[in-house]
């Protein structure tokens, strides 16, 4: 396979098999939902569609992008470690955080051991 054929493919590897290992750390009847939770937060890539061009592979989606920025992340981070249980808000809120924080490391990964 060609070098960006394996940079395609270790990063959508880990966006869609990346969460499997966390959501084995939520109790038994709620790993599947979290596994599909972490998936959704792909959602964030959404953001891309403001830049111009859309899609350049060239180009450090963290920093740069809204949904991708610091800011954005260190609210991803805290997501992963607030006591939801504690204060009674919806556990999913933390397989959010923790799908959001897996897919900027993914997206570092993208460009900082392929470039
Ligand atoms: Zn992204």
């Amino acid at each position: 396979m060609e070098w960006l054929t394996w940079r395609f493919v270790v990063h959508y590897g880990l966006h869609f098999f990346g969460p499997l290992l966390p959501a084995l750390f939520f109790p038994k009847g709620r790993r599947l939902k979290a596994y599909w939770i972490m998936l959704a937060t792909m959602l964030v890539d959404a953001d891309h569609l403001l830049a111009t061009p859309m899609f350049d592979a060239t180009r450090m989606s963290v920093g740069f992008h809204p949904l991708h920025s610091y800011c954005a992340i260190a609210v991803y981070v805290v997501m992963c470690f607030l006591p939801y249980e504690k204060w009674h808000w919806p556990w999913w809120l933390r397989a959010v955080g923790i799908g959001l924080v897996l897919h900027i490391l993914t997206d570092l990964q993208d460009y900082t051991l392929w470039m």
